[in-house]
């Protein structure tokens, strides 16, 4: 069975990432020496250019390894695409004040007041996530995923991460976090840049 290592230290990502694969027959495993690995810096404009950079620079580290990089976030509409490739440190970048507190709900706070100060605007948005799988620095393939849903004035739900407890999913009535890991994982972007990867992997030979 071929194993993927991803190239994350998140552990929201990481149990997404097992949950999909086991669905799908391929393993995942936990990168050899990632605590140690000293992280890239992540400065590109888009989320295939940061994913590039992590699968290069993790990939190196773990010689003969297939590593799993992905690079994700939210897009709002009414935002400009804010907080895109900015979104694990949104509210530091922008000097959000309170700045103590847990990371993610300073986020949300920080998106939610960003929206509060225009003039009715669109809550729609979405989450993107691309994905690289690298060897010894070498990029082999790449997918990119998406999912489409509404912002809520308010967080509801305490599972997943980041900006799930702001992000509606219409046809369900309920937010990211409202949902099991299983459930999320079938209509994700992670889910579907995964399954696309996947379907790659199946007919590669390297
Ligand atoms: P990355 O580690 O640079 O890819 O950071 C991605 C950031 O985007 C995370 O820290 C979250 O803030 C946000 N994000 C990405 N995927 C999700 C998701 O599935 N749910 C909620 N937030 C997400």
């Amino acid at each position: 069975m071929t194993t993927l290592y991803p190239a994350t230290t998140n552990i929201g990502k990481f149990a997404e990432f097992k949950i999909a694969a086991h669905a799908e027959g391929v393993e995942i495993d936990k990168l050899p020496g990632i605590d140690e690995m000293p992280e890239p810096i992540e400065d590109a404009s888009t989320f295939m250019g940061n994913a590039e950079i992590k699968a290069r620079a993790y990939s190196r580290l773990a010689p003969g390894l297939l590593v799993l990089a992905d690079d994700s976030g939210l897009e709002v509409d009414a935002l400009g695409g804010d907080p895109g490739v900015h979104s694990a440190r949104f509210a530091d970048r922008l000097g959000f004040e309170p700045n103590a507190g847990y990371k993610d709900i300073r986020n949300n706070l920080c998106v939610l007041s960003l929206l509060a100060a225009l003039p009715n605007p669109s809550r729609s948005a979405r989450f993107v996530c691309t994905l690289v799988i690298a060897r010894d620095g070498e990029i082999l393939l790449r997918s990119n995923g998406t999912v489409e849903g509404q912002l809520l004035d308010k967080p509801r739900g305490a599972s997943g991460f980041g900006y799930d407890p702001l992000f509606l999913i219409p046809s369900l009535g309920l937010t990211l976090a409202e949902i099991s890991k299983e459930q999320k994982g079938q209509l994700s972007h992670r889910g579907n840049a995964f399954r696309s990867l996947l379907a790659q992997l199946h007919n590669a030979h390297f």
